[in-house]
């Protein structure tokens, strides 16, 4: 296949829905990792249109909505100062802190800029050399590289004004802390084929092994995600627990070697704390001794935070797969994209935000049909 397009097919679409009814004889509990995934599921009612037997549990894989509270507070405190442009992706903007949101601090006379390239920031930098410019770095192993190659830069060029608030997760620690819990009910994973194209798949089998779990690379297209689950039931009803890559126009099995050698220059692991879930240990990145100097929490020693999270929001549940955000008590009430209450609700990947989007106000009729 050649264009995007031709991986939403109805005609295979339905072929594939044909193989996985077909190899089905059991209950099963697939999670998809990534929010791009869950929004591409929803969008396209794929889970409607599985059997009944097949539930697809919502992961975790949405970086605007793991980004802890504590680092959003940080955030907000660093871009109240008056020397500092604080500069964003847009949607962090809208992510609920402690009572307020980057868009309430901007409100009040702080210089938040939204910006579409970490060089950007870097370029403000050089064009403002009496103010601190501060870049929001958060996401998985997908944005990482990037934030890791303009830290490279500033270092290079000599950009002493310029650093990164840092709250990058990976993927792997999370699965193993997923299927470490007494509640998990996931029984195969699609992991994040974005995720993979950058680190490769070398992480996975240990974990496959370990925890006895298929996982299957997937991309995110309708054909993908379908080609990913009848991988994952077919594995689960022989009874194995391999790694499969059901991406390989965009994967392969090392990654990107220069993305992760410039990953391994400029970040080191270091324990995560991600929102509504908790520290996991080894889940994240923070900034090499070498390049601490670019560490905006470093730099501003913003300490000593009070965190308040809502009262009513479940987004930790949700993040786990332990609820469907639909039933949550304050979803399209309370709680909408006008006024989120919790990160899963703004960011462009929640979960919350693809309920509310596709209206999926009740529980998932499978009768429904929209792919094609
Ligand atoms: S619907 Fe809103 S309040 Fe409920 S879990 Fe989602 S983000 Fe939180």
């Amino acid at each position: 296949m050649k264009y995007l397009d031709e991986f939403s097919d109805p005609v295979l679409a339905k072929r594939l829905f044909d193989d996985i009814r077909a190899v089905t004889t059991r209950p099963w509990s697939l999670m998809e990792v990534c929010g791009g995934q869950t929004h591409s599921i929803i969008r396209h009612g794929i889970d409607q249109l599985l059997p009944e037997e097949i539930q697809l549990i919502h992961g975790p894989g949405c970086p605007v909505c793991v980004t802890p509270l504590e680092i959003i507070d940080k955030a907000l405190e660093i871009a109240s100062r008056p020397d500092v442009i604080f500069c964003s992706f847009g949607d962090m903007l809208r992510v609920p802190g402690s009572g307020r949101d980057l868009f309430k601090v901007k409100s009040e006379g702080a210089d938040v800029r939204v910006v579409y390239s970490p060089l950007d920031a870097l370029k403000i930098a050089q064009e403002n050399p009496d103010r601190q410019v501060v870049f929001f770095g958060i996401g998985f192993e997908t944005t990482a590289p990037p934030n890791a190659m303009t830290v490279y830069q500033a270092k290079k060029l000599g950009i002493p004004n310029f650093s990164l608030l840092v709250s990058h997760v990976r993927v792997p620690p999370a699965i193993d802390a997923i299927m470490n819990s007494p509640d998990c009910r996931v029984q195969a994973f699609l992991a994040a084929g974005h995720v993979c194209t950058v680190m490769g798949t070398a992480e996975y089998p240990e974990l496959a092994e370990r925890h006895r779990v298929p996982i299957i690379v997937t991309g995110f297209e309708p054909l993908d995600i379908l080609e990913g689950i009848r991988r994952a039931v077919r594995q689960l009803e022989a009874g194995q627990h391999t790694v499969e890559n059901a991406y390989p126009r965009a994967v392969q099995p090392e990654g990107s070697p220069a993305a992760r050698a410039m990953l391994s220059d400029v970040f080191e692991v270091t324990d995560r704390a991600w929102r509504g879930i908790g520290t996991i240990p080894l889940s994240g990145w923070r900034l090499s001794p070498k390049y601490r100097e670019f560490d905006a929490e470093h730099r501003f020693s913003v300490t000593g935070m009070e965190t308040e999270e809502s009262t009513v929001c479940r987004s930790g549940e949700v993040l786990q797969g332990l609820i469907k955000p639909h039933e949550c008590a304050a979803f399209g009430k309370e709680c909408t994209p006008r006024n989120p209450l919790g990160a899963t609700m703004v960011s462009s990947e929640g979960a919350c935000a693809a309920y509310y989007l596709y209206r999926r106000l009740e529980t998932p009729d499978k009768e429904a049909s929209s792919v094609g």
